[in-house]
This record gives C-alpha cells, structure tokens and sequence, in this order.
C-alpha cells in the first residue's frame, strides 16, 4: 500500500469520502509539482508535504488544511502561482497555502531586524487563519525530526530559531505536546552531549524511583475505587529540556529536580475532578499554598486543570494534576483540539479568542514600537508564561505578566484608559498605581479626560504595550514642551540681544530664513524646539546677535528693565523644567534656573549650595520667577527631631495631611535610646502653604524640632 493510501484509510476514521478525494487530489497536485526534487535525505520531496498532512492528522485537521499542508512549498518550489491553485482547489485552500509561503520566505539569519518582520507577517496571517499556523507548526515539526540530514551549523540555526519562536508559540496556542516535541528536539540538536549525558542520568533516577510512583498511583488508586470514580492515573516524566531549563536558569541540582514526582489524573466530569482533589488530599497532607485552580480560571491559552502539591511517603512532594478528558486534550493540543472536539464550540471560541488578543495586541506593540530589536525583545518578554489573572469589574480576566501593576492593566484594557488613567481600586479599595497586582483581585481603574501619561510610570509599568505606549506619549510631549519652552526662551533673550525686537514674531522674515538655513533647519517649531532642549543655544543666540546687527546696522545694548524678562515658571511645564533634588525649591523661594544641553531647565533655590560648587558644569543661567498662577504639588524636604512615643507617627502624620500636605516620602534616619531623627518629603502648594505645615508639627507636644533641609 502506498503512504497516501495508508493516510486516506486513517483519515476514514473521521473524514467523509469525497473529503479524503480533496486530499489526495491535493497530494498528487503536490506530486506532480515537485516533480524530480529530492529532499536532503534523498528521498523525494512529496513525502515532505505527506507527512505535515500526516502530523496534522493526528490533531483531526479538517480537510482544507491537509490539502493546504500538501500544497504548502508548491508556490515556493515550483512555478505555479497562488491563483492556479485557487483555480484548482478554491480560495480557501490557496489562501492557506499563500500564507504558510509567506512565512517561509522570511529568512532569520539570526537578524533580530528579520525576527520582528516576521513575527508581524506571522500574526497578520493568524489573525486570518489559525490553520496557517497548524501547517507551518507542523512544516517545522517534520523538518525538525529529520534535522539529521542538515549539516551541523545549519542544525544549530534552526533549532535555536526553533526553541525562541516556534515553540513559544505552541505554547501560546496552548499546544502542548508540540511545545515540548520542538524543546526535546531543540536541545538535542543545539547540545547534543549534553541532552546525551541528562538523558542517560534520567534513566537512571527514574529506575530507581519507579517502586515509590507505583505506590503512590496504587494508593490513589485503591481510593478512587473505594468511591467509584474511574479515572486514568498515570505517572508525568519531565522532559529533558525542562530539566536543563531548571538547573540553569533556577540552579537547582539534578536530584532536586528529580525528587519531585508528577502525577496526572484524568476524569470523566468537572464534578470528579473536585472529588478526587478532596480524595488524595485526604491521603496525604497538601503543601500549603501550592494549589491552583485553574479550571475556575483558565490560562491564557486555555489551559484547565487542578494543580495541588502532596507530601509522599518519606516527606518527597509529589505534584498532582487532575482534569477531564476534553481538558486533557485542550491541554495537550490546545487550540488544535478544536478539530477534535467540534462539538465544543464554547471551548474554541474562548480559545481562539485568547490568541486573537494576543495577536491584536502584537499589531497594536508593532505600530508604537520603531525599533524592530526593541520589538522583538518585547514579543520574547510577553511570550513567557509568568502570569498574574485578575478580573476586570466586568468579571472578564486579563493575563498580565508577573509584577504588573495598575498600570499595566489599564493599558491592557485599552490604550485610551492607560493614557487616561489616574487612580484604580484594587477590590474595591483605593490603592496606589504602583502596587503589584496578584491574581484573583479585582481592578478598576479610575480615568480623567485630562490626565496624561507621567514618566514615573516606566517605574513600575511592566508590560511591552504600557511601556510603549507611555514612552510614545512622553517623547511627543517633550517636543511640545521643549517647543514651547524655546519660544519663551527666545522672547526673553531677544530684547538682551536687540531692543527693537520684543519677540520671534517681531523678526524680520529674512533673519529667520537666513538662521533656518545657517542652521539646516526647516522649520520654525524645530528651531524652537532646539532651543528649548537647550542644543546649540549658544551657537544659535551669536549667530542671531549678529544676523541683527547686520541687519539693523545696530550695536545691541541692553537697556531693559530685567525684571520683565524674567522666565517664569507656572509648574505646568512638564519634563522640560525640573526641580532640583538638592535643595528642593518651593513657589516663594528665590531660584535660579540652570540650563543643559538636552536636558532642559533645573530650578534650584538660589542659596543652594550644590548650585554654587558646580557653577563651571552648568551651561547657562537662566533668570526665572515664578508666576503668579502657579499650579502644582513642589516636593520640599523637612527634618524632624521626635520623642519615641507609639501614637507619635500618626499624630504627625494626620497633621500632614489634615492640612493638605501630601505625604511622599518617610524615611527614620537616626534613633537613640529617646528620639528619632526623621526625614520627611512632603507635597505643598507654596511657601505660604509650607509654613502652615510647620506651624503645625510644631504644635505637637512630641516633636523636639522641625526645619527644612
Ligand atoms: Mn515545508
């Protein structure tokens, strides 16, 4: 019997006839196309296309994709274009074809430039057709097993693209078995010896351990009869690239990792599943805090099952897994179990569903994200399993990675509400934005149509789409901000350089084009936003001096009253001004503003010392005020001397804010047998405000002293 026979017959098990003709009229299509090509091996090449088919056989394709697996290198190897195929076979199966040929004609090379690109036609293409991705998988999957007959580097190349693309995204799909298939064989062909040396070890620790999993299947046998559930219990061996993974990247040691056993227990119904967690807990003593539950909320990629850990016999953990038959087969082929289980359209939909997002949002991260090696870094970050689930107040879950925070989930959410976003309740409590979330919590996030992203966020927003999508914001901001910085710069400075000039718009127009073009500039806001970033200031201020003088025939000299031209500072002005550390200044102060190339404008208070020492480093001195209107919360540093008392803290600490001060930082410095010496950073409005505050420390019987730094 010939091979395509032997795989019609297989495919009777669950496809109609004239189905199974569809197919093998693919195949000899596919035949007839590779005519005298042979594969590396020798053999000829249409047993390559057979065998994908055969691969997604066992996943129950329907017959579409496995006529699209029998044709998938025929546009790439021969001459027939993507419309002769649809001509013989329909658009659907072409377009299969088109697709899994588009993926293959992107070449890595190991380029991160190349990876990005494709990952973005890889995802374009899913969010069409899952089954382009099944037969690529698979394509991967038969190339991978005859790796072989590749020479060694070429082995290398493509097992290391292997374990950092394709795997992941069996995983993602949920694809279990596949997932770990691509890591066995991976590693074995990037590290030969060593999967050789930890196959051998295993074998060993495995016969030597195999009385005490028996026991511990025969016990959890011997009590599910005792109730009358039948379930299939069977013993988990991890595989080896897990094991390596686990001693390199957790140094564990070999027997660390070995003296865990696994068991899987697969049930008829969702019921047993329950009864049979209550049962071996019941038999052995749980670990604490070691059981999951993610039949009540799944994993991102589907995946169901009860997870508890037990102490065996001897104190040595045993892990077990229970879940239903469909479970089990959600869990081992994930999104492919849909050909399996037609009948269970729900499952699909949420399945399909899951890597819908995520390849929504891989578009989303490609079109804010320029720099294709920061893309690539980005889809490897969210590619890995580390997960925290919580709940939006809608009850829908969201999978965001581990140490997420508010942050990270308004955005996942949606950009608009991360762009937006000023508070959120994390179950129903008011928490801070910073906060990381844990799974199972509720978060609702609280916007404001005016707030906008603040650069503290890339502080703890950890996500690829909130990191982007905070940093596409800020770098947009600057320029407006160094825009309009620029331009009162310029206003201030002009009448210093020539008093017939009393701002930019008063310049004559061939002053400016002579200074656009002297500069290489095109345009006004670019000239101004360079100013304002403090490039060339310098330069641009001695050129203009003496485009004017030329122009007017006019000695520039300064006869303005300075107080009018002062730069003042409304608290609004966002990253471009910033307010020293040192010394903290405050609306009320006497300041002084320093001006660094590319780093805008720091305001110190004009006794600050930091300021006098490092005079020679500063670019320029810059004469600013504040306005009359200021806005905004100023961070002022205070010291406190305090008796140690228990109720001291709250008292200072009610007084703070019973006055409208704000609480930033606390830090106890210094203590004795009697006092504490304390820090204190505060939010205030003002001077006015500050003194208040004081005032009322003051009144607090336990504090000995309070003066700000
Ligand atoms: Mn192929």
């Amino acid at each position: 019997m010939s091979d395509i026979d032997r795989l019609a017959e297989e495919l009777t098990t669950y496809l109609t006839k004239e189905q199974i003709d569809h197919v093998c009229r693919a195949y000899y299509y596919a035949e007839q196309a590779h005519e005298g090509q042979k594969r590396r091996s020798g053999e000829y090449y249409i047993t390559h296309p057979l065998a994908v088919a055969g691969i997604l056989s066992k996943m129950h394709m329907d017959y579409q994709g496995l006529m699209a697996a029998m044709l998938h290198d025929v546009i790439e190897d021969s001459e027939i274009k993507k419309d002769a195929i649809a001509k013989q076979f329909g658009n659907t199966v072409a377009d299969i074809v088109d697709g899994v040929s588009k993926l293959t004609n992107i070449r890595f090379e190991n380029r991160a430039a190349a990876q990005g690109e494709n990952f973005q036609k890889m995802s374009l293409a899913l969010a069409k057709d899952i089954r382009v991705i099944l037969v690529k998988l698979a394509d991967r999957m038969h190339n991978m097993r005859t790796l072989s007959a590749m020479p060694p580097y070429k082995r290398r190349a493509k097992a290391k693209e292997t374990l950092e693309i394709y795997s992941p995204i069996a995983h993602r799909l949920g694809m279990h078995d596949m997932c770990v298939e691509f890591e066995e064989l991976g590693f074995a062909a990037i590290y030969p010896m060593r999967a050789k040396l930890l196959s051998q070890a295993v074998s060993k620790a495995r016969g030597e351990r195999k009385k005490f999993v028996s026991d511990v299947i025969e016990n959890i046998q011997d009590a599910l009869k005792q109730y009358n559930i039948s379930a299939k219990i069977t013993g988990r061996e991890k595989h080896l690239y897990s094991i390596y993974q686990k001693m390199k990247l957790k140094k564990k040691s070999f027997s660390e990792i070995m003296d865990v056993f696994g068991v899987r227990i697969v049930t008829q119904s969702i019921d047993e599943c329950y009864r049979v967690l209550g049962l071996v807990h019941n038999l052995h003593k749980p670990i604490p805090g070691r059981f999951k539950d993610y039949i009540a909320i799944p994993k991102a990629n589907g995946y169901q099952s009860l997870h508890t850990t037990l102490f065996g016999a001897h104190a040595i953990p045993v892990e077990i897994q229970i879940r239903t038959n469909e479970m089990d087969d959600m869990a081992n082929n994930g999104i492919a179990a849909h050909w399996l289980y037609k009948e269970q359209e729900v499952a699909l939909a949420e399945s399909q569903d899951h890597s819908k997002i995520w390849i929504q949002n891989l578009l989303e991260l490609q079109k804010t994200t320029t720099d294709p090696a920061e893309f690539i870094e980005n889809v490897k970050t969210d590619l890995f399993p580390n997960a925290v689930y919580v709940f939006t107040p809608k009850g829908d879950i969201l999978e965001l990675p581990t140490g997420a925070t508010a942050i990270d989930f308004a955005y996942a959410v949606h950009t608009q509400i991360g762009n937006t976003c000023v508070a959120c309740r994390i179950n129903k409590r008011l928490s801070s934005l910073s906060e990381p979330l844990e799974s199972g919590q509720t978060i609702e996030i609280i916007t404001a149509s005016n707030a906008h992203p603040r650069s503290v966020w890339l502080n703890f927003a950890i996500s690829s789409k909130a990191r982007s999508n905070i940093k596409h914001f800020l770098k947009q901001q600057n320029r407006q901000e160094s825009i309009n910085l620029g331009k009162r710069l310029l206003n201030t400075m002009l009448p210093h350089i020539s008093p017939l000039y009393e701002d930019l718009e008063a310049l004559p127009k061939e002053v400016i084009s002579a200074l656009l073009k002297k500069l290489d500039i095109t345009n006004k806001n670019d000239l101004l936003e360079e100013i304002g970033s403090g490039k060339r200031l310098n330069y641009i201020t001695g050129y203009l001096t003496k485009l004017l003088s030329q122009h007017q025939e006019l000695a520039a000299k300064p006869s303005v009253n300075t107080d009018e031209q002062l730069l003042l500072i409304t608290g609004q002005e966002g990253s471009v001004i910033s307010f020293a550390q040192c010394c903290h200044p405050i609306p009320g102060d006497a300041i002084s503003g320093y001006l660094q190339i590319g780093k805008g404008i720091t305001i110190h208070r004009q006794k600050c010392s930091e300021l006098s020492l490092n005079k020679s480093r500063h670019e320029l001195l810059a004469d600013v005020g504040w306005d009359d209107h200021t806005k905004g919360v100023f961070e002022v540093n205070l010291s406190l001397q305090i008796l140690k008392n228990k109720t001291v803290f709250s008292t200072i600490v009610f007084s703070i804010t019973a006055a409208d001060g704000e609480i930033i930082q606390f830090l106890i410095e210094d203590s004795d047998l009697h006092t504490y010496k304390a820090s204190v950073i505060i939010g205030v409005k003002d001077r006015i405000h500050l003194a208040k505050i004081i005032r009322k420390l003051r009144h607090i019987p336990d504090i000995l002293s309070v003066h700000r730094k």
